[in-house]
């Protein structure tokens, strides 16, 4: 029996979940969720959107997975997703944009890994407003937040049998900042004769993605770019309904889409649930299901790869349960 926090989240959160239980439970892996709120919803309950019990939960149960929380922007609360990756110091967000036949995109060949500094950079959160005309965000990039990105780069690349490393910055204008990432980058790579390496302009990097995304393999980038370029490898692949991602840091992990709460979809149950199954999928083969993972990875496959129930993003007409049980009746 496997003891795993499962945060629903907001907005199209709790249904993308309810799809994602069935298709997990029709695997027949024992979990016994421990189901904790978060975000917006329960500050007048707890008077925070993250409270503590959420994050003792996921300390003691060592993995989680969770649907998307709602940022207010501009103003109020700073981001729960932010805080829970950087309260619990899961510096790795891992996400991979692979295609999946069946979904109409321009490429069919698309398999990246994307390996994004999770715990600093602009998302620190240290900004503030000089005056009423003027703000500044201060970019934060430590030595030691950079080379173990960089070391969980290569190790996952000779794990997962991958050929190359590209390091993606912007260290001709960040000279500081950047550079460091980069030298970090360049000094783990010396311990991986066996993985090329090589390095990217964001810029460039952006170009190159659209037009030969079939020549790269992972990509290490600090945390904003990473965001960036996790939504560009989604499109790649499709789109936000079939990208999953893990934010992982040593012996701990929290999975979850990289698609947001699609606000404007709530309660309508017409969004893709694949993502957040996907996510599912990394988090059995983390906890050792590899077997199940496979088994629910193929699921998807499948019913995507027919294309006779999936969601409208997909081109079909199903809705979000209707999707996640036709992937449960597959598994
Ligand atoms: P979003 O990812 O929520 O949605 C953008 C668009 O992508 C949607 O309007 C929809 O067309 C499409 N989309 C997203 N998920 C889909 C799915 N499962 N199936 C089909 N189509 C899907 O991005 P946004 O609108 O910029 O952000 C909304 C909120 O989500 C914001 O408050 C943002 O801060 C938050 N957010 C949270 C997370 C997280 O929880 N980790 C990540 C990103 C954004």
């Amino acid at each position: 029996m496997h003891n795993i926090t499962l945060i629903p989240g907001d907005g199209i959160g709790p249904e993308i979940t309810e799809a994602m239980l069935t298709a997990v439970e029709a695997t027949g892996v024992k979990i016994n969720w421990e189901r904790v709120e978060a975000g917006a919803d329960v500050i007048d309950k707890y008077g925070t959107p993250l409270p503590e019990h959420v994050l003792e939960s996921i300390r003691k149960n060592k993995v989680a997975i969770k649907g998307p929380l709602t940022t207010p922007i501009g103003t109020g609360f700073r981001s729960v997703n932010v805080a829970l990756r950087r309260e619990l110091d899961l510096y790795t967000c891992l996400r991979p944009a692979k295609s999946i036949k069946g979904v109409k995109s321009r490429f069919d060949n698309i398999d990246i890994v994307i390996v994004r500094e999770n715990t600093e950079d602009l998302y620190a959160g240290i900004e503030r407003q000089i005056d009423k005309d003027t703000a500044e965000s201060i970019k934060r990039i430590t030595r030691g937040a950079s080379e173990r990105i960089a070391k969980y780069a290569f190790e996952y690349a000779v794990k997962e049998n991958r050929k190359k490393v590209t390091a993606v910055t912007k260290a001709n204008i960040c000279k500081f900042s950047d550079g460091l990432f980069l030298e970090a980058c360049q000094k783990i790579a010396q311990n991986y004769p066996q993985i090329d390496y090589e390095e990217r302009l964001i810029d460039n990097m952006c170009m190159q993605l659209v037009q030969k995304p079939e020549l790269y393999d992972v990509l290490v980038l600090p945390n904003m770019y990473g965001d960036i370029i996790s939504d560009l490898a989604a499109g790649l692949i499709g789109g936000l309904g079939i990208a999953p991602g893990g934010n992982i840091g040593d012996g701990i992990a929290l999975f979850e889409p990289v698609h947001g709460s699609a606000p404007k979809y709530k309660g309508l149950y017409k969004t893709n649930p694949t993502a957040l199954i996907l996510s599912a999928v990394m988090m059995l083969k983390y906890i050792g299901e590899t077997e199940a993972s496979e088994r629910l990875y193929k699921a998807v496959a499948d019913v995507i790869g027919e294309g006779k129930t999936v969601t409208y993003d997909l081109g079909g007409s199903a809705s979000t349960l209707e999707m996640g049980k036709a992937i449960a009746e597959k598994v």
